[in-house]
């Protein structure tokens, strides 16, 4: 029997078993275990196996990102986000909350008419946000008191980054209103990419990245609460560039990437790793 390890991050389960060791970049010579749960198949570090205060590390991992300086430009990535959710709603959108919206930069390519909400928890993001006209919740995603529906809640590139994912994923699906699309991304430690990699996966990143959802347990949690998947399809995200070192080699090779992303049958099965679900709540009036 397993005892002593600690219980899973997503679904509490305590059948979870160390599988490998994955330094952490805050500290060299720090290293965390990276565990399997057995019951939902989702892996995740222990935010307390080492006494470091996860919050402030990622504030200032985030202030330490390029874009917070950067003016707002329009992006065919959160082009193609905008067209595919609006493309899934089948109704009127009218409001959008996006969970972690950093800079606003996803929101900002939603028309001015669309009540436009984000939530960000780093001060200085947020008033770069704000300053964008948008409407901004500066709180940390597991203290935001989410009250309203929206019609649109997105949440990229987030979830792996929290002590308490399930918990917060819960309140997102309260906060879809009916017939709503929630717009996920997720790192998928099951895509043929992470399985290759192993320790070295870039996405295990000990301990800003600490829980990672299987596709199984992320279906099954939202069909509890009413959603049925709609959507998903995975991406290198553009991570992967060989030509990093010649300028104008790795911007063609990017913009290859993108039309591949985009465009590329694979994008249906799990070959890449930036997983992207999109759910529609069923409204129960209209069944
Ligand atoms: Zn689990």
């Amino acid at each position: 029997m397993i005892i002593n390890n600690p219980a899973c991050i997503i679904c509490h389960s305590t059948k979870t078993m160390p599988i490998l060791n994955v330094p952490s970049p805050v500290n060299g010579s720090l290293a965390y275990t990276l565990y399997q749960c057995a019951a939902c198949d989702s892996r995740f570090f222990d935010p307390k196996e080492h006494e470091i205060d996860i919050r402030t590390a990622n504030e200032k991992f985030s202030l330490a990102e390029p874009y917070i300086k950067v003016a707002f430009t329009q992006n065919p990535y959160w082009q193609h986000q905008v067209q595919v959710i609006t493309a899934l709603h089948q109704g009127k959108i009218r409001s959008i909350l996006d969970c972690g919206c950093r800079t606003g930069d996803f929101l900002m390519h939603w028309p001015m008419n669309i009540a436009r909400t984000g939530i960000e928890v780093v001060d200085d993001v947020a008033v770069v946000a704000r300053s964008r006209g948008l409407n901004v919740i500066n709180t940390p995603l597991e203290e935001s008191h989410l009250e309203l529906q929206y019609d649109v809640v997105s949440c990229y590139a987030i979830l792996e980054h929290l002590t308490k994912p399930e918990q917060v994923l819960n309140a997102l699906a309260n906060s879809v209103a009916p017939s709503g699309i929630l717009a996920l991304m997720v790192p998928s430690h099951e895509s043929v990419k992470a399985r290759l990699q192993g320790p070295s996966w870039h996405q295990y990143y000990p301990p800003f990245h600490l829980g990672f959802f299987s596709r199984r347990y992320l279906d099954e949690f939202m069909k509890k609460r009413d959603f049925e998947m709609v959507s998903t399809t995975f991406t290198s995200g553009g991570m992967f560039n060989p030509f990093s070192r010649i300028p104008l080699a790795a911007k063609a090779w990017s913009k290859l990437m993108f039309l591949f992303d985009r465009f590329s049958p694979t994008r249906y099965t799990p070959l890449f790793d930036h997983m992207y679900i999109y759910y529609r709540k069923i409204d129960n009036a209209q069944t």
